[in-house]
């Protein structure tokens, strides 16, 4: 060991323990200089490292192993000056081996001092760090690479929230060139407008950014100002040196979101009109403090009949035009929403400034009825019914104030005179009543519910014909409810049809099981039609599988058609009826005289029956004319082949004078009112109803 002496101190310790273990140490170079950087120890590891011998290297400057440009740019003088000026430095860097490759050197340079405080020289270990520092190197690159191709914009962050790195993705994406990019901060990147922008800046600035791993959508600004919206993946990294820092990926969702949006936009929105649909509505004003609003469920008048008359397409022109004046007349703060086919819903959240629901309502039926020009017509008005409803204390949910104005626009449209109904308190339960019932209703006919009762139809001598089935709802709280009552309930909720299938299914299995009579004939069972018509298309359909099911004779059955809808039957109805009639089922017009039948259209149908109706039969004892109009109807009924039937007799007086203008058959409380199914049997098994009419068969 020449050039260094021994001494105490760290420098004397450092020495020792390189004289004692550094000779034998193979992993690291452990060798020691002089003041000016000369060899003085050189050890097996340093020539193993270096492939220079003790003997070629000490007594040599450590230059020897270091590149021309580290040279050139004083770096061994310059490490040995760091060391001695604080005592240790570390540093890393490629050096020469003695066969003139290179190595990466990790070198910690330790300064030797004598007890006098002169510096005595230097020790040094240095580990070959090559191929670690190639692996390292090969990730970086490739990381690079990575960086550099992906289409996702990345950015590394420094604690405080500035641009370290970015790649070109992410400046592509925000539309800055490099040097914009760098030391820019990540809350400027933010829109203006994003709420979470300024609490993000502060966060970085306090050093505790958004929890890691997380991920947000946010609206960011780019250069020129425009807006992308970014799904921003943040996490923590942290440097060998201990030094946090921040990994962002910006992932363009600006096109998912447009189309999420738009879709959004078409799911409230509708698509004729453009105006917001019911869900909007109801998006819009659910939390809504609707105290005080006003709102007007409007809806057009015979819109079917515009409709109908002047075609589809000049329907929705009409539709268009209305919603146009919506947003163009009404004051801005007003909503205007389509909710249905012809129904819009207009709400005015000050009717007081707005002077007032008279003024509102003026305003709003004017709007509808200002003459509409659709091309190829002429100018055409509508009007509209017009339900009014004012959120007070206690309808203070937009949902009840919306049910309201729901419920009043019925009242107004059912009401012949008011076009314009404003909801009171009881116009909700009134509603409420019918809607329940409603639902009730159809329960009732899915599942079978309906009774029937039957009313025998007599011949003058008594003999039961026929029986007519006349529907009953056994009510679990009402009680039994004639047909009066929940008709109109079945007419309004569409189930009139529904009905209808039930009681024929009902009627046909009911009287499958009526006694057949001594003579092989059985009574025939007639019933009522309100929606179901011949011409429906699968009108035969419904009664081969009824016939199946219940395995009653269609010659055993009548249909009770309105003379009213005999009016309307098609071709395909009148084929029908035909074939029908051909096979033994019979039709009969109900209520005869109360519709506007034709008689020579009434001659083209194959009707069996001609029912008289209830309120001439009423007046017969007691005037001349409805005797006279009975009796034309009997004789209009003998000479295009037709049994005559009279209903609704209750007397004996009326019974002869019926007979005795042609009359056939008898139906009416003087001989049997509507009974229940087993009561009828009864009546059946028993024969005749003789000692009514006093007659005998
Ligand atoms: P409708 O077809 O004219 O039925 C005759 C109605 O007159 C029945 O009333 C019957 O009970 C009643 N009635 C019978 N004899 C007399 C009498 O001597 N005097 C008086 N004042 N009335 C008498 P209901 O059962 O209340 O039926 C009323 C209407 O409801 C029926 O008039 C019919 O239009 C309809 N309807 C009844 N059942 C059904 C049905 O199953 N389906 C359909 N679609 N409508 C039905
Ligand atoms: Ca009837
Ligand atoms: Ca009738």
């Amino acid at each position: 060991m020449s050039g260094v002496e021994n001494g105490p101190g760290i420098g004397a310790d450092a020495e020792e323990l390189i004289g004692r273990f550094g000779a034998s140490l193979w992993e690291y170079a452990v060798y020691t200089l002089d003041p000016l950087g000369v060899v003085s120890t050189w050890n097996h590891g340093a020539e193993r490292i270096t492939g220079a011998s003790a003997e070629e290297v000490i007594g040599r400057n450590i230059s020897v192993f270091y590149t021309a440009e580290q040279l050139a740019a004083g770096q061994p003088e310059e490490l040995l000056e760091q060391a001695a000026r604080f005592g240790s430095h570390t540093d890393e860097g490629w050096r020469v081996r003695k066969d003139g490759t290179r190595f990466w050197a990790h070198v910690t340079t330790i300064a030797l001092w004598s007890s006098d405080g002169t510096l005595r020289g230097f020790a040094r270990v240095t580990r070959d760090d090559t191929e670690l520092h190639s692996r390292l190197e090969r990730s970086l690159r490739q990381f690079r690479d990575l960086f550099g191709l992906t289409p996702v914009g990345i950015g590394v962050f420094d604690r405080y929230g500035y641009v370290l790195d970015s790649n070109p993705a992410l400046r592509e994406l925000l539309g800055y060139r490099e040097h914009e990019m760098s030391g820019a901060h990540i809350a400027n990147m933010v829109h203006p407008d994003e709420p979470g922008r300024e609490s993000l800046r502060l966060a970085f600035r306090s050093g505790k950014p958004p929890n890691e791993d997380f991920t947000q959508e946010w609206s960011m600004i780019r250069a020129d100002g425009r807006r992308v919206i970014c799904e921003l993946h943040i996490a923590k990294s942290v440097r060998a040196s201990g030094e946090s820092f921040w990994l962002a990926v910006f992932q363009d969702v600006t096109e998912r979101h447009r189309r999420a949006e738009e879709w959004r936009y078409w799911a409230t929105h509708d698509s004729l009109t453009g105006l917001p649909n019911r869900a909007a509505v109801n998006e819009l004003l659910s939390g809504t403090d609707t105290r005080g609003f006003a709102m007007l469920y409007c809806d057009i008048i015979n819109f079917r009949r515009i409709n109908e008359s002047l075609g589809l397409r000049a329907g929705d022109e009409l539709l268009i035009e209305l919603a146009k004046r919506m947003r163009s007349d009404l004051p801005r703060e007003w909503l205007a929403a389509r909710m249905a086919a012809d129904e819009y819903l207009i709400v005015c959240p000050e009717p007081a400034a707005a002077g007032g629901i008279e003024m509102i309502a003026d305003t709003v039926g004017e709007l509808f009825h200002r003459p509409v020009y659709l091309r190829g017509h002429p100018p055409i008005r509508v009007s509209a019914s017009i339900g009014i409803a004012v959120g007070e204390e206690t309808t203070s949910t937009a949902d009840e104030l919306l049910r309201s104005a729901g419920a009043a626009v019925m009242e107004a449209k059912a009401s012949e005179r008011r076009r314009i109904s404003v909801a009171g308190p009881e116009t909700i339960s009134e509603m409420e009543r019918k809607v329940e019932l409603e639902s009730e209703l159809r329960t009732a006919i899915e599942s079978d519910e309906l009774t029937l009762f039957y009313q025998p139809i007599v011949r003058a001598s008594g003999a039961i014909l026929a029986a007519e089935a006349l529907v009953r709802w056994r009510h679990p709280r009402r009680g039994l409810l004639s047909p009066d009552t929940f008709l109109p309930v079945a007419e309004s909720a569409d189930l009139l049809g529904e009905l209808d299938r039930c009681v024929l299914r009902t009627a046909m299995r009911d009287a499958a099981e009526w006694p057949v009579k001594p003579d092989g004939h059985r009574a025939a069972v007639s019933v009522n039609l309100a929606e179901l018509s011949p011409g429906d298309p699968d009108f035969v359909a419904t009664l081969d599988t009824i016939e199946n099911r219940t395995g009653f004779d269609r010659r055993d059955v009548v249909m009770e058609l309105l003379e009213t809808s005999l009016v309307n039957v098609s071709g395909r109805g009148r084929r029908t009826m035909r074939e029908l009639t051909e096979q033994g089922l019979r039709f009969a017009v109900d209520d005869f005289g109360t519709g506007y039948s034709s008689l020579a259209r009434l001659r083209e149908l194959p009707i069996d029956v001609i029912k008289i109706d209830r309120d001439f039969v009423a007046d017969v004892a007691n005037t001349r004319a409805d005797l006279m109009v009975v009796k034309a109807i009997a004789d209009l009924a003998k000479a295009i082949g037709c049994t005559c039937t009279a209903e609704g007799v209750e007397t004996f007086e009326q019974f002869e004078l019926l007979r005795d203008v042609g009359v056939h058959t008898f139906q009416g409380w003087l001989f049997a009112p509507a009974m229940p199914l087993t009561e009828l049997k009864a009546l059946l098994a028993a024969g005749p109803l003789e000692q009514r009419t006093g007659e005998n068969a």
